[in-house]
């Protein structure tokens, strides 16, 4: 994005401003140190290798506020657990254990 910058010599249009703003209102700090940079898989560390979809305080911090099924990416949980994860949420939901929206 260092290219933008360089380039915002002249005033053109009014986009510019609206970049500006837009810049100022994203970059809320706060950020550092939420999440930690562990790329453990839990239920590895825990040894747990049956996800239990009746174990609802295991499932319920891989569903993010919105109902969705928290990536592999965020959460660490390597590909074999993160599938049987998958699984037992799914199964909870039809339960109605886990709300499939939430908001
Ligand atoms: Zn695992």
């Amino acid at each position: 994005m260092s290219d933008m910058e360089s380039r915002s010599g002249g005033r053109g249009r009014g986009k510019d401003d609206k970049d500006k703003d837009k810049d100022k209102a994203g970059r809320r700090g706060g950020g550092g140190g939420f999440f930690r940079r562990r790329r453990v898989c839990k239920f590895c560390v825990e040894k747990i290798d049956i996800v239990s979809y009746k174990d609802v305080k295991l499932l319920t911090p891989f569903i993010p506020e919105r109902g969705k099924i928290q990536p592999r990416r965020i959460s660490g949980t390597c590909a074999k657990h993160q599938r049987a994860l998958q699984t037992a949420i799914k199964r909870a939901r039809q339960l109605a254990l886990i709300p499939y929206v939430t908001d």
